[in-house]
């Protein structure tokens, strides 16, 4: 019998974590992926509700007070957060679910939701994580190196998750993780 769980998935910013979310939940039929806050502008193609939904700083401090998302924190100078009650609902449902948020809000989930999965997504390394981020072209160079420097940080502590993978092979790495999210499902 399947039974729902909490799936963190984490690592540095242009690891290619969104791609392999996305690979996943096409390959899972019970996964549901969460849809964050955030106070950082839509990047071009980014939906409200579809990828994130946009609020400004006063509406995002409102709803942090009032204990509306099981984690927030801050990334490179924006507000991010994970809304609390739609995650309890599908868990409940018995579905996998699935929140893909910086090492931060990992910590904070494992803190509140002992039983919460954390996966840390690698990228091959250090060079070709800076070139990924300039390829996306959707940041600055102050950004990328905002982002680079939260890529160190979030490498040194990859042990304390529960599950590491290398995204360099896209397919295996998709291999990888449905396969341990079937895994927890079951166990
Ligand atoms: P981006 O601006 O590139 O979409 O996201 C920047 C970072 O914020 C990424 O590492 C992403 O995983 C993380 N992030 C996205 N949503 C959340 C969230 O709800 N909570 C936390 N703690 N981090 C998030």
């Amino acid at each position: 019998m399947r039974h729902g769980n909490l799936f963190v998935i984490s690592g540095p910013s242009g690891a290619g974590k969104g791609t392999l979310v996305k690979r996943m939940v096409d390959l899972v039929d019970d996964a549901w992926v969460s849809v964050s806050a955030t106070t950082r502008e839509p990047r071009r193609g980014e939906r409200e509700g579809v990828h994130y939904f946009f609020m400004d700083e006063d509406g995002f401090s409102a709803m942090a007070e009032e204990g509306g998302f099981l984690e927030w924190a801050r990334y490179a100078g924006h507000g991010y957060g994970t809304p609390r009650r739609s995650v309890e609902e599908h868990v409940a449902a018995g579905e996998q679910v699935v929140l893909e948020i910086d090492m931060q809000g990992a910590f904070q989930v494992r803190e509140k939701m002992p039983s919460a999965k954390l996966v840390f997504v690698e990228p091959p390394s250090m060079e070709e994580l800076e070139r990924r981020l300039r390829k996306r072209g959707t940041e600055d160079e102050g950004a990328i190196a905002k982002r680079m420097a939260a890529a160190e940080v979030e490498l040194s502590r990859k042990m304390e998750y529960d599950k590491q993978l290398v995204n360099d092979d896209l397919d295996e790495a998709v291999a990888e993780l449905v396969a341990y999210v079937n895994e927890q499902a079951q166990s």
